[in-house]
């Protein structure tokens, strides 16, 4: 099997270059590029440092075709964005937190994340007083004399979830409840206010009140998003005794497929999980964006609690979006239609929680944690703040910040420190750079030779 393992640890260097993922040259020189990328000294707020990662990889004059086109089967796996796309200084800050610190190559949980996350935390909250309220969709935001936030309109929304309905709350409500009317609330502010939604989220609550107290948060209209399609998939006994049989086992690791179609990559959670007996897989199409206008269909969705209407599967022909992904993950984990549990079987399209992207000036659009509203804080990955690429740290570093702000603006308790993760200075790879650019010299015309030849057996 062609693999790479854990990029970016020295130790794994030698197998990474052998592992015929690319041809050794060419995977020398994407190599050679990243120390590249690591030595050069980037600013976010330098004009002449807004290119993207294949701006700065396709340029070098070691490049060559198939060196610059890794950067794409990373990025468009891991942050759902082409490298003509991403912004090379953003990268650049994820590579440095990588090469500091390269193990583990990732973190996660051992479990489920309501029972090993979400609810230990909730618990915890609501001991120490806090109210928490599902479903409450915010609506308006009201401001006082002072242009301060007032209050908060909520929607109640009972049973639906945005980011995994195939509806929106209006259809529902229309189509499945009876044209229900909505249920508004209103909810007096007297104190900070924090937001931790989405950009678009927060775009809608922008009226012209708010903008015109900071316009500046009118730029988040530029900042973009993705949705990514994630199936959980479970398989039956008749799969792990046929797995078995061949010897095979499904790492614990997240997989990403090279080379497949809407850039697929897995999780085993049945092999991270403890107590887990049968397979249970995540599997993430990070490019969903071509399966959108599919059905997804909706008895495979959390909407089959409004929409009873039996949903077939036909993964041999495609049909669905459900079908074209799974059709599409058989090429690499071949598994039989009988052998998945039916019942269990679930697309979520995360259509109301898609992923921000680090697209190319971006940050400069990104909002601060403080805004010009003096009780008004925000929160979320899209934020500005140290971490810069997208990811869970970058969302709770975003909420540290908003929450120091608030202790700051009050005066109550012990300022909150937040540790940025440590990197090298760019001059920690100038010796390696320098060392090395004779070899990516011979690199580039081995690799150049290989394509004449490979051109002239065509
Ligand atoms: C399929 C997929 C896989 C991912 N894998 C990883 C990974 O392996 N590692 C990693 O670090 N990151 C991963 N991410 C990214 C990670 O999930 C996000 O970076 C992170 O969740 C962002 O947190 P957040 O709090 O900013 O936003 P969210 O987690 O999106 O939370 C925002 C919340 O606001 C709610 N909301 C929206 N609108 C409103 C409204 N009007 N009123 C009230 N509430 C509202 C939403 O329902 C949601 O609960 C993945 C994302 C996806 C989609």
């Amino acid at each position: 099997m062609t693999e790479l393992v854990n990029f970016g640890a020295p130790s794994t260097i030698p197998q990474n270059l052998l592992s015929g993922v690319l041809s050794v040259p060419d995977m020398f020189l994407y190599m050679y590029s990243v120390i590249d990328l690591l030595g050069t000294p980037m600013k976010q707020d330098r004009y002449r440092d807004l290119i993207s990662v294949n701006a700065f990889a396709a340029t070098k004059p070691y490049a060559t075709e198939a060196s610059v086109g890794m950067y794409d089967e990373y990025l468009a796996k891991t942050f759902a964005i082409a490298s003509y796309l991403t912004s090379a200084k953003s990268f650049q800050t994820f590579l440095e937190y990588g090469a500091y610190c390269p193990t583990p190559l990732y973190w996660a949980l051992i479990g489920d994340s309501f029972n090993k996350f979400l609810g230990p935390l909730k618990s915890k909250l609501e001991s120490l007083g806090v109210k928490i309220n599902f479903n409450y969709q915010a609506h308006t935001l009201q401001l006082n004399q002072d242009g301060n936030i007032s209050g908060v309109c909520f929607e109640r929304c009972k049973g639906f979830d945005p980011s995994l309905s195939e509806f929106t709350w209006r259809q529902v409500r229309r189509d499945f409840l009876g044209g229900q009317a909505p249920e508004l609330e209103l909810v007096n502010i007297e104190g900070p206010l924090i937001l931790a939604i989405p950009h678009e989220a927060l775009s809608k609550l922008l009226s012209a009140a708010v903008l015109n107290r900071n316009p500046q948060l009118g730029e988040c209209e530029k900042l973009v998003s993705v949705p990514m399609a994630s199936i959980h998939l479970h398989l039956n006994r008749r799969f792990s005794q046929r797995l078995g049989a061949m010897h095979a086992v499904l790492p614990p690791e997240p997989v990403v497929l090279l080379n497949s179609n809407f850039k697929l990559s897995f999780v085993s959670n049945s092999s991270l999980w403890t107590g887990s007996t049968n397979t249970y897989l995540n599997i993430v199409a990070s490019d969903s964006r071509p399966l959108g206008n599919l059905s997804a269909p909706s008895g495979f969705t959390a909407d089959r609690v409004w929409n009873q209407q039996p949903s077939t599967l036909s993964i041999d022909h495609p049909m669905t979006t459900l079908d074209h992904i799974l059709h599409e993950f058989r090429r690499f984990v071949p598994f039989e239609q009988n052998e998945i549990e039916i019942e269990l079987l679930e697309l979520d399209r995360n259509s109301g929680r898609e992923l921000f992207i680090n697209d190319v000036g971006s940050w400069k659009w990104r909002p601060e944690s403080q805004t010009k509203i003096r009780n008004l804080f925000l929160a979320g990955d899209f934020c500005k703040n140290d971490i810069d690429v997208v990811c869970l740290e970058g969302a709770v570093v975003s909420g540290l910040q908003a929450a120091e702000l608030v202790r700051q603006r009050d005066g109550i308790g012990a300022p909150i420190r937040i540790v940025a993760p440590k990197r090298h200075p760019h001059s920690t790879f100038w010796p390696l750079k320098i060392l090395l650019a004779p070899y990516a010299a011979g690199a580039k015309v081995w690799s150049f030779c290989n394509e004449l030849i490979e051109s002239r057996n065509r």
